[in-house]
């Protein structure tokens, strides 16, 4: 770890906080009741030890293999892991090891080993359903449809290891943010009417965390705006 990397990262944490903050205060909310995750994929646990030194205390991954490999790294930290990514269901009980938090449970056959993963662990594990904010005509991307929400909600309400904290979801790249997120709230609404204390929101990336948090997110996932440009792919 070097100090210019420490002095990089230091300011654009900064910047982000800020625009959380001005964000928060223009849609008159609390900043607190808004959670910075850092999405760490692709940048090394060098990085995400820099991260918990600066005070932040949620990072997320994408990718199974990569974040066990982060999370046994940086053990001795005190940070809560988010799992972002899409889900194999022969994986998700192995994700259960190290996440506190699987924020992209869009389908059924991901509960059982899930909680199979919770029990096993003997610790509750935090849960958010992703929701698909692309058009009913679009071929099928991460995230369950509005209209078959409420059923995966119940399942994962149901069992035993599993605590139903809210919706995540991630604005389509053809649509503008502050659209899709309308839509995103909406759904919303209907959510909270059947489950009450799931009030997580976990919207917002690098680009669009303001509309994010314009409509109510409680959590925003920044990678970019905090670590720079990802080598490679995403
Ligand atoms: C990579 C990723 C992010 C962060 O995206 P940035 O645009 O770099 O902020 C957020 N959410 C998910 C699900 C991701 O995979």
């Amino acid at each position: 770890m070097t100090a210019e990397r420490e002095v990089e990262v230091a300011a654009s944490l900064a910047i982000v906080r800020q625009r959380i903050a001005r964000a928060a205060s223009a849609a008159g909310r609390d900043t607190d009741e808004i959670t910075l995750v850092v999405v760490t994929k692709y940048f090394p646990a060098s990085d995400v030890r820099l991260l918990a030194a600066l005070g932040v205390t949620d990072v997320a991954e994408n990718r199974h293999q990569e974040a066990v490999e982060k999370s046994e790294a940086c053990a001795d930290l005190d940070l809560r892991w988010h799992f972002v990514g899409g889900l194999q269901s022969n994986k998700a009980t192995a994700v259960t090891r190290y996440a506190d938090v699987v924020q992209s449970v869009d389908r059924l056959k991901l509960v059982a080993p899930l909680a199979r993963g919770a029990q096993e662990r003997g610790r509750a594990l935090d849960v958010a359903l992703q929701v698909s904010l692309d058009p009913p005509d679009r071929d099928h991307r991460a995230g369950v449809r509005p209209e078959e929400l409420s059923d995966l909600a119940a399942a994962v309400a149901s069992v035993d290891g599993l605590r139903l904290r809210g919706l995540m979801a991630v604005a389509p790249l053809d649509e503008r943010p502050a659209d899709a997120f309308d839509r995103l709230a909406g759904v919303r609404e209907g959510f909270l009417a059947e489950h009450p204390d799931a009030r997580w929101l976990s919207a917002g990336m690098s680009a669009d965390l303001e509309d994010a948090i314009t409509r109510g997110a409680t959590h925003v996932r920044i990678g970019s705006a905090v670590l720079g440009s990802r080598p490679g792919l995403q």
